[in-house]
């Protein structure tokens, strides 16, 4: 079993053909996936699916772009991340690539986002971008030391050695994508290589994110497998194996299952 942790299913790209994304992913042995929120809409969005499909577990959360309509939207959000199919608050985090909103008000919504996350004993996945340094100083102060299971998943990872280290002995676990099937991301299959497979878990982020061979195109779950075969090849390992750890990490920070 091969699962994609972080899907956008809900994202217009989909509207016209979510069966076919689905069967296609079956067809290659992508049979779950963590539909992401992004906002209050896609949050919504993202617990509708979850109801409506066996194999697609649910987050919820505000997105660093979305920081500023926080406040506003906290009270249903925690209503939203109380559901049974709602197993993490995310995508949380912070965001300077191109500074969507201003740092403090990123870093107000990403705190009080993690304090939901204890109350709720919820994981999180976290969105970073051109920030691991303030990213890791919020969740050293705010949250690893309040955090009594695995802290969750640094999503679409992209850094390099030692910032892969800092988060891997902090208990997280990385998201690792398609961005390692682009050529110029050298350094971060490097960093890949050394981290043991019981750190690492497989996504998509689709519709973004298609692997090397597929630029251009509309990325789905099947795409999973591409991701799988790229971190089998750097570690000299079957497919199998890095399907079954990746998906067995995944299991274990959610206790959840998927048949
Ligand atoms: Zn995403």
């Amino acid at each position: 079993v091969i699962i994609d942790s972080h899907a956008h299913l809900n994202f217009p790209e989909f509207r016209d053909d979510l069966e076919t994304v689905l069967a296609n992913a079956t067809t290659v042995g992508v049979d779950g996936m963590i539909n992401i929120g992004t906002d209050i809409k896609t949050s919504r969005e993202s617990v509708l699916l979850a109801e409506s499909y066996p194999q697609i577990f649910a987050t919820v959360g505000i997105h660093p772009h979305d920081a500023a309509s926080f406040s506003e939207v906290e009270a249903e959000l925690r209503k939203l991340a109380q559901h049974p199919r709602v197993i993490g608050i995310g995508e949380i985090g912070l965001d300077y690539f191109r500074n969507p909103s201003p740092a403090d008000t990123q870093k107000a919504a990403f705190i009080s986002q993690l304090k939901m996350a204890l109350e709720l004993g919820k994981p999180v996945v976290l969105h970073c971008r051109d920030a691991y340094d303030d990213l890791l100083a919020v969740v050293s102060k705010f949250y690893l030391p309040f955090c009594k299971t695995s802290p969750g998943i640094i999503h679409s990872f992209s850094g390099d050695i030692t910032q892969a280290n800092s988060f891997v002995q902090a208990g997280w676990l990385l998201g690792i994508n398609n961005l390692i099937t682009y050529p110029k991301n050298d350094f971060v299959r490097d960093a890949i290589k050394d981290i043991p497979l019981d750190k690492l878990v497989v996504e998509t982020d689709c519709p973004f994110l298609p692997p090397q061979s597929l630029r251009g195109q509309r990325c789905e779950p099947a795409h999973t497998l591409f991701v799988i075969e790229t971190i089998a090849e750097l570690k000299n390992l079957s497919v199998d194996e890095v399907a079954t750890a990746t998906t067995a990490n995944l299991q274990t920070l959610f206790n959840i299952s998927w048949q």
